[in-house]
Order: C-alpha cells, then structure tokens, then sequence
C-alpha cells in the first residue's frame, strides 16, 4: 500500500520479493519515521493456517504510528492484505512441529525532503519468512545481561512504539552482552536505572513467593502481545498476577531469600522463554538451577497448543485464513 496526502492509503498490491527504489532524501533515512510489527501464522496438524491475534499487532501498529506521526491504517485492510498474501504462498507455512511463518509488516516514510516533518508520503509492505522450531531439543534457558550503563528508552520518549530507533539504541549494549556470553540484555528504566522494563525481544515475568509479578506498561515498555495472552491465561486460571513496579534489587533480595522461584520472558518469536542466568553488575544470579520451572512449562505448552490447533482457545485469540 501507499500513502500519499490526496489519496490516502492506495494501491495495494502483491509483487515477487524484490529490492525497492526509494529517494536518497527519503524521510526514513534521515529522522527514523518508521514502525513495524511481529507475527505468526501456524499450520494445524488438519492442514489450516492461523493468525494468532493478528487485529491485536494491528492495533498496536496504529498505537505507535500515532506516536511516530504517521497515517493510521485501517486494520481490516491490513488483515485482508495479510491473509491474501498467505493464499499465494500457502505452502510457506511450514509443517514441522514447531515451525511457523513469521510475518513482518512495516510502515516507512518516503517524501524526499530534508525538513524536520511528518513525511507526506509512505508505503506499508509485509514480508514473511518460514521459520525453524524456536527450541528444536527442549527449551534452553537464555542468560540475561542487566544494562545498568545505557537505557533504550524513557517515559514520555517512544518505548512504547515498535519502532526502529528503540533498536538502534539497544544494539550497542547487546553487542556489550554477546561479547560476554549473554544472549539478551535486560533493560531498567530510564530515570533511575532501578526499574526493570523488558528485555531486547520480550517482556519478562518473575515468579516470586508463588506470586507472578511482571512490570506494569509505563509509556517506555512495548505492550506485548504474548504478555497480554500470558496475564489472560493466569488470571483464567486463577492465579493472581501483580502488574507493578519491579526493581532490580527486589529480584537478587527475592534470590537472597530462597523465593525467587521462576523467571521467563515473552514475545512472539520464542513465545516463552525461561530466563536461567540474570548478570546485573558482575552479579550473577542463577535461577531455578538453570531448569525450566513448571508455570513456565505449562505457559509454553498451553500457548503453543492454541497456536498449533491442539489445545482449546478459549479466548478467540486464533484466526483462521480465509474463513472470512
Ligand atoms: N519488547 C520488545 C522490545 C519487543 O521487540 C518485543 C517483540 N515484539 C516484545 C517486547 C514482545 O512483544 P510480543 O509479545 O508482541 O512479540
């Protein structure tokens, strides 16, 4: 689709994968004015494809264009687009159990003009790729790097906006990580480097005492979508959950203690990924003796299920492509 200030979004289109010509002044290049989005689609055993939440990303998208200054996209169009795009290359939703097809959708401002101003022109495009079983031997828990140097993003800045300078700004610190063994970095708030926000890719959740607990959306956490199915299913099931303020200190008192029980991540790439290791500081921090803890086993297995057809889903959150 493009955009452009007499016509609105027109033109939608579906071409071969192929480079795209944009102007050197191109807005994108220069002040960033750009967003994207992270899905999935699922083959059931049966052989039917399935969004997972797909009007909920959208939504979201049209979240952080608002922030970023860009034109809202009508959430039906989009999801129509997607799941045209699917048809063509239905057999691109891998079969292997574990296997998905990830679909990104983005939005990227085009007018070739250097002043400092919402673009008046942009193009939305979705690409998607096949991918490969996120844990094809078991789940491994992923070692976390706490920034206490760097932040990614501030109250009142556009953490919340799945956009492309939030990543930009984390990258350094994630090379920073890789270089000593870690393979996500754990974000603490901009204000206070004290609060604990998310990590690169996921939004985090302690298990603590027997209580959840996961940081409360301030402004500067991007409002996952696999966090939000993770508070649905808990509250279902009857387990409280404290969306709250959560500091650093908090969880190595908690360790200290004997009652941090389980920590793990969520995003929609490995939907939920238990946290075995925390590093703050040269502190290191072992959690649930490097295993996989049992609320994060049954998350796993549950929403996993309702991606892949095989277990009930109560809430709605699946949709089919091409039913309409
Ligand atoms: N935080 C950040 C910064 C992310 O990039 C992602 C991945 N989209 C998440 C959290 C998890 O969000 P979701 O569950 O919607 O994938």
């Amino acid at each position: 689709l493009d955009y452009s200030v007499e016509q609105e979004w027109h033109n939608p289109r579906i071409v071969p994968y192929q480079p795209i010509v944009l102007d050197p002044a191109a807005k994108v290049f220069h002040y960033g004015q750009t967003i994207f989005e992270g899905l999935k689609a699922y083959k059931t055993a049966d052989g039917r494809i399935r969004l997972f939440r797909p009007r909920d990303n959208f939504a979201r998208m049209n979240r952080s264009n608002d922030r970023m200054s860009v034109p809202e996209l009508d959430i039906d169009t989009a999801i129509t687009a997607l799941e045209r795009l699917i048809e063509v290359d239905a057999d691109w939703v891998p079969t292997e159990p574990g296997t998905s097809l990830y679909i990104r959708p983005y939005v990227f401002a085009t007018q070739a003009t250097l002043g400092v101003a919402p673009s008046e022109n942009y193009q939305f495009i979705i690409i998607m790729s096949p991918v490969g079983a996120y844990y094809p031997e078991g789940m491994n828990p992923v070692k976390i790097y706490v920034e206490s140097d760097y932040v990614r993003a501030m109250v009142g800045g556009v953490g919340e906006a799945k956009t492309a300078g939030n990543y930009a700004a984390a990258l350094k610190s994630q090379q920073i990580a890789k270089e000593q063994g870690y393979t996500q970095v754990l974000w603490l708030d901009g204000a206070e480097h004290k609060y604990i926000e998310e990590v690169g890719s996921m939004n985090v959740f302690f298990k603590i005492g027997g209580k959840v607990i996961t940081p409360a959306l301030n402004g500067s956490i991007l409002a996952g979508i696999t966090r939000n199915s993770v508070l649905q299913l808990l509250k279902h099931w009857g387990i409280s959950v404290e969306e709250r303020r959560l500091s650093i200190d908090e969880i190595y008192e908690a360790a200290e203690q004997g009652l941090l029980e389980e920590a793990f991540g969520t995003g929609t790439a490995a939907v939920i990924s238990p946290i075995g290791e925390v590093n703050w500081g040269g502190q290191k921090l072992v959690i649930g003796e490097g295993r996989t803890g049992e609320l994060t086993n049954k998350l796993y297995d549950t929403l996993t299920g309702i991606q892949y057809g095989t277990v009930e889903d109560p809430f709605g959150w699946t949709r089919e492509v091409g039913a309409g």
